[in-house]
């Protein structure tokens, strides 16, 4: 009885489809399944319906990114309403956004002598794909630009790199109460990622969070040693957060993650995540 409740579709900038990926986890033997894409619940639909077919557990989710204070990061929303209309007004605004920012890296990237054109992003990215910076890699790779995506990053797409666009984003509050507007539990996403000022600790950035309404926090996840997931679980337990657990699969777009792998390259069992978050799975 194993859970990843962190994966992404071709809806935004996974590879696998959610039809496949369904399939694939539950070929795999996992029997609760969220799909969190960034910014759209476009894939839910067709993920919910297949996961029902073969009788597993599952979470409409979504993945945020926000910015502002206390600071930027990515939120879960688990267990939402995924025909919530505020919530789909919101995403459509920040897909819309999400637009005029691959412009703006088409742009970018042809000033610093790179001849690249959207068509180029479109013809390596699935139909009907929330598009972002891994479709941006992907086309840089299959044009010789770089060798992979890892270049691609360095050189050119990474937060710090030469053609990096700020994307208009959420602020954590807004993002949190979205979450809760649309009924799900909001969790801090893979809070070893974070990029902490001098000033702050995780427990100061958490602690900011949970002022605005956050639920709880990614302790298992598919990059942390057991250090760092041992570090976050005390955390959740002193400030009495829920905790959830995730791979952060991307299919081919992240190689080194593979479906299902979250906790130091095993599964993660379903009966370490609470029962407030177990209760929003449909069956
Ligand atoms: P975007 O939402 O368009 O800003 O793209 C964010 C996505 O880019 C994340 O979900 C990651 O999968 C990917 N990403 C961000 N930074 C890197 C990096 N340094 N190397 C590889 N992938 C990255
Ligand atoms: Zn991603
Ligand atoms: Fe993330
Ligand atoms: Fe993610």
């Amino acid at each position: 009885m194993t859970a990843d409740l962190h994966t992404h579709t071709t809806a935004s900038d996974g590879t696998l489809t959610p039809t496949e990926l369904v399939t694939a986890a539950h070929a795999l033997g996992i029997s609760l399944l969220a799909i969190t894409d960034h910014d759209t619940t476009a894939g839910v639909a067709e993920a919910h319906a297949v996961a029902t077919q073969l009788q597993m557990s599952f979470l409409p989710g979504v993945e945020l990114s926000a910015e502002g204070a206390p600071g930027k990061c990515h939120l879960l929303g688990l267990g939402i309403n995924p025909r919530h209309v505020r919530l789909n007004e919101t995403l459509s605004q920040l897909s819309e956004h999400r637009r005029e920012r691959n412009e703006k890296m088409i742009l970018r990237l042809n000033a610093l002598g790179v001849a690249i054109t959207m068509d180029d992003v479109l013809a390596v990215a699935p139909d009907g794909a929330n598009l972002g910076r891994p479709h941006f890699a992907a086309a840089l790779v299959a044009s010789g630009t770089v060798t992979d995506t890892r270049e691609a990053f360095t050189r050119f797409l990474g937060d710090d790199s030469a053609a990096y666009i700020t994307k208009e984003t959420l602020s954590p509050a807004d993002a949190i109460a979205l979450v809760h507007d649309a009924g799900g539990l909001c969790f801090l996403a893979h809070p070893g990622l974070l990029r902490l000022a001098a000033h702050e600790t995780y427990e100061t950035r958490i602690r900011a969070l949970q002022a605005l309404g956050l639920d709880g926090i990614e302790a298992y996840y598919s990059s942390y040693s057991p250090a760092d997931e041992a570090r976050f679980l005390r955390l959740a337990e002193k400030l009495r957060l829920l905790v959830t657990g995730g791979s952060d699969f991307h299919g081919a777009n992240k190689l080194q993650v593979p479906l299902g792998i979250v906790r130091d390259g095993q599964p993660l069992s379903r009966n370490l995540l609470p029962a407030r978050l177990l209760a929003r799975a449909a069956v």
